[in-house]
């Protein structure tokens, strides 16, 4: 489950008014009246819902902003608890009865679902930004009838139950007296409207599914599972709604010389022993080009020398991260006869005693028994 605020786009520091207010912008936008019963818009109009219920209410938000939930069953419990249990108070509240009774009724415009697709980045195109072609295979609007859903031709009644209007009004009696109520028209199925001879080539969807491109501007500082959103550029929806949107995933490609590390980058550099005794200065090939290391000298494995503003471009803002290079002492082997004179010199100088390795023959002895 995502975190609350980052579900309602609003900051941890957001009054009751702005949360309030972003939640009723995407409660319209995910509503399933709306998009039409889409899955994925449903599951985010639950979770919205979910995260909304908690952070409006003081008491549950200040338990969420201790314990990251407000209450064990909430922190385990699945959307469906929530949907079940809450989901009409605030239903009422937002949309009263612009939706008619029925909170997935079929009455309102309907909108196509959401899609989404992924797009591959090599380790640089993430960090400085990069234009891609998409190719998506989606439901779109029927050239054939133009959506209409009649062969090209025929005509298109209007539905004389409900006058075109797709619902009808229904009086009720109950225990609370007289209720009216808007469901869908029964006749049209909602439509208004009558095909008398459904297109062939969307059988009276209005809607085929075919491949897309579009050109997407990735922009800088992006990072594996970035999502970037393309309003409108979805899935059409049946019957002349709005098009879903289209969700490009962002997924990046190792670099053998770099890690991410948030907008830090990260790379390694070895260096000998002398080098590392004596100091030097070492030409580095960074994402921008060639810059010079300074190693101290004295400088231990492990030490990181810090190249400012070198690493990823912050998505939104104008810093840039560092890049960070971690030296790594490279202990010499397969010495020849003048190295392993010089290295024994060294050892005199400097007071170290060199003795000689343990014999190869314990550590055979010690794996057999552990056998
Ligand atoms: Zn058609
Ligand atoms: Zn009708």
């Amino acid at each position: 489950m995502a975190d609350f605020y980052e579900l309602l786009g609003v900051s941890r520091s957001a009054t009751e008014d702005e949360i309030k207010k972003a939640y009723r912008r995407l409660a319209r936008e995910h509503h399933p009246d709306i998009t039409g019963g889409d899955k994925d818009s449903e599951e985010r109009f639950k979770e919205v819902t979910r995260a909304y219920e908690t952070l409006r209410d003081p008491e549950k938000r200040r338990m969420y902003d201790t314990y990251g939930s407000d209450d064990p069953r909430m922190a385990q419990g699945s959307a469906q608890d929530i949907f079940g249990a809450g989901f009409g108070d605030i239903f009422e509240t937002f949309f009263g009865q612009a939706f008619g009774n029925s909170p997935f009724g079929q009455q309102g415009p309907r909108r196509g679902g959401n899609a989404e697709v992924t797009v591959v980045l090599s380790f640089e195109e993430a960090v400085f930004g990069v234009q891609k072609n998409v190719t998506v295979r989606l439901p779109v609007v029927c050239g054939s009838c133009a959506g209409s859903g009649a062969q090209p031709g025929t005509s298109v009644q209007t539905c004389a139950t409900c006058k075109g209007a797709g619902q009808v009004r229904r009086v009720q009696q109950s225990f609370l007296g007289r209720v009216v109520t808007t469901v869908p028209c029964d006749k049209c199925r909602g439509e208004g409207k009558i095909i008398t001879q459904p297109c062939k080539t969307c059988r009276g969807e209005g809607i085929t599914v075919e491949d897309r491109s579009y050109v997407i501007d990735v922009p800088q500082g992006v990072d594996e599972g970035t999502t970037l959103r393309l309003p409108g550029k979805g899935p059409a929806a049946a019957h002349g709604g709005l098009p879903g949107d289209l969700y490009v995933r962002v997924a990046v490609s190792k670099s053998d010389r770099f890690t991410r590390d948030g907008i830090n980058i990260r790379a390694q550099q070895t260096i000998s022993i002398a080098q590392a005794s004596l100091g030097t200065s070492i030409l580095f090939t960074t994402l921008d080009g060639q810059e010079t290391i300074s190693v101290s000298p004295g400088t231990q494995s492990g030490a990181e020398i810090v190249l400012k503003n070198k690493g990823v471009p912050q998505l939104q803002g104008r810093r840039r991260g560092d890049l960070i290079v971690k030296i790594v002492v490279v202990t010499p082997s397969e010495l020849n006869d003048e190295e392993i004179g010089l290295l024994r010199r060294l050892a005199e100088i400097r007071g170290e005693s060199i003795s000689e390795p343990v014999d190869q023959g314990i550590f055979s002895k010690l794996k057999s028994a552990w056998k």
